[in-house]
């Protein structure tokens, strides 16, 4: 059994050793919870952006893109509702004096309940072999059903005791439900605080005329802000989108877990606006989209599941996260909201500017409906970056670390490696480096034997390694390995471009959402 804390700490200190993640301001012992990618990460992640973009945007005739300034007007941060409301609930051990959102501790524990029907269910599954019906077992088990009850009948009570802000009720049943700290191991809990997100700042020169500004939290407003600009720019028929990928920035209580929880990070948010009563269908519709997208990644069907909220957010009627199995668990990777009129009737009403939209079909005017597709860029990262380290046995014995990043979002398509230093062969890998690098991100690698390199390139997730040797010199050959199946091929120099294509090209993957 692989000891899935192990194989995180090994995703962590593999994406520092290959050029991926590194702790911001390391020199100076690093600032918590905040990272800065490196030479391939920046690479990864300018092509998940890519990925995104191209799906949301360039594949949507009714789609538009915008980049919005991370700074807005502060009267935007209570019509939003983020002054007031955007506040996580913390509580402190008073033994070992740490933090923790009170409401993760509760879903914690209800994710080990959950975790024990799991287990029963894989018992039952080897007891009964072929013969087992997951479904009846699962609604039919004494056992199972006790544990499922118990798990509802936590979070029902979770999300009744924060809707109605009964702070007290959430530190009861921490207390009822015997957590303890995980670090010093006892139940000696302080009282459960709202906790505002926001990070604050100031504008202006002088102390006196300087304005309280709010690092923006989320993308999304600033799409709301612009939403008839664009719709009357655009010349922009109901039902449109409007998307964006920037930075966010929130003070997260507990920042663990690397880059899934971050005080600085990057979201692709696309708000769909719709005729007010179509919220249903198209929320249904986004869902359905968005899953096809993750799916096209062949990243394993089975890492990825709905997570329909009972607790809604301040601005939904309907609630939705993607789950994806990361080495902690399945947890949060993109959010699916239904928000109803709520951000546009109340920048409406903070700004006294009318955002409605004039339908020509009913000839009438009113402020849409939206659906919000929101994605983290970092937790996406991560998604593809923890899912594709590999270690693997190989038929001599020996073990490969690989990344094996999907084709189309990996750093480096190509290493164009000469056989040896001399011979001429390095002038020719140079050559053919000439040539792809119009279409492809490439590197040259000359040093240590050639198996090394292979390993080198299997590690840093570069697809195809193009080995030039003596027999390239005498008939314009060379050899292509494949990073995943280890193949080796002997094909001709002019046809290298179209077999990387082949792979690496965005619109085949796109192809897979349709
Ligand atoms: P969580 O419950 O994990 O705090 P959330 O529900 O507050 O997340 P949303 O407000 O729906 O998250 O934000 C949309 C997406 O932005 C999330 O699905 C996630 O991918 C990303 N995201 C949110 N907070 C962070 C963070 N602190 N660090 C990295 N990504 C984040």
């Amino acid at each position: 059994m692989v000891n899935q804390e192990d194989v995180f700490r090994k995703v962590i200190s593999h994406a520092k050793e290959y050029g991926y993640v590194v702790q911001s301001s390391e020199i100076y012992d690093g600032l918590s919870a905040v990272y800065d990618y490196t030479q391939n990460g920046a690479e990864l992640k300018k092509n998940i952006k890519d990925y995104w973009w191209k799906a949301m945007v360039q594949m949507h005739e009714n789609i538009v893109g915008i980049d919005a300034a991370i700074f807005m007007h502060p009267t935007t941060w209570k019509a939003s509702g983020h002054v007031d409301a955007f506040n996580d609930p913390l509580i402190d051990n008073k033994d070992s004096k740490k933090r923790y959102r009170a409401d993760v501790l509760v879903e914690d524990h209800v994710a080990k309940i959950e975790a024990k029907i799991d287990k029963e269910v894989e018992k039952a599954s080897k007891r009964f072999g072929e013969a087992f019906n997951k479904t009846e077992f699962l609604t039919t088990n004494p056992r199972v059903l006790g544990y499922q009850e118990k798990a509802q009948s936590i979070i029902k009570r979770l999300s009744r005791s924060l809707e109605a802000e009964d702070l007290e009720d959430v530190k009861n049943l921490i207390e009822e439900l015997d957590i303890v700290c995980p670090v010093s191991g006892s139940k000696n809990w302080t009282e459960v605080k709202q906790f505002n997100l926001m990070f604050g700042t100031k504008l202006g020169a002088s102390a006196e005329t300087a304005t309280d500004l709010y690092l923006r939290p989320e993308t999304a407003q600033g799409i709301f802000v612009n939403f008839l600009n664009v719709q009357k720019s655009g010349r922009l028929k109901i039902p449109f989108g409007i998307a964006q990928i920037g930075k966010a920035f929130r003070n997260e209580i507990v920042a663990r877990q690397f880059i899934f929880r971050m005080r600085e990070f990057e979201q692709m948010e696309m708000q769909f606006f719709i005729k007010p009563g179509t919220q249903k269908e198209w929320y249904e519709k986004w869902k359905e989209l968005r899953m096809k997208w993750h799916l096209s990644l062949g990243m394993g069907a089975e890492n990825y599941r709905f997570h329909d909220h009972e607790k809604l957010a301040h601005y939904a009627d309907a609630a939705t996260d993607i789950e994806f199995k990361f080495p902690f668990g399945f947890k949060e990777l993109e959010g699916i909201h239904s928000r109803t009129d709520f951000d546009l009737s109340n920048h409406e009403k903070y700004s006294g500017k009318k955002l409605q939209y004039f339908d020509p079909e009913l000839n009438q005017n009113y402020v849409p409906y939206v659906v919000e597709t929101s994605i983290g860029v970092d937790r996406m990262f991560l998604a593809v970056l923890s899912n594709s380290l590999k270690e693997e046995e190989l038929e001599n014995g020996t073990t490969r670390t690989v990344l094996k990043i999907p084709a189309v979002l990996a750093p480096t398509k190509a290493a164009v490696l000469p056989l040896v230093k001399k011979d001429g062969l390095p002038e020719v890998a140079h050559k053919i480096i000439d040539e792809l690098k119009w279409d492809f991100n490439v590197v040259y690698d000359e040093k240590d034997a050639v198996g090394r390199r292979y390993r080198r390139q299997d590690a840093a997730g570069t697809p195809f390694c193009i080995t030039v040797d003596h027999q390239t010199i005498e008939n314009q050959t060379v050899t292509i390995r494949h990073r995943d199946t280890m193949e080796q091929k002997r094909i001709a120099i002019d046809s290298v471009n179209d077999t990387i294509a082949r792979e690496v090209g965005i619109r085949n993957w796109l192809k897979k959402t349709e």
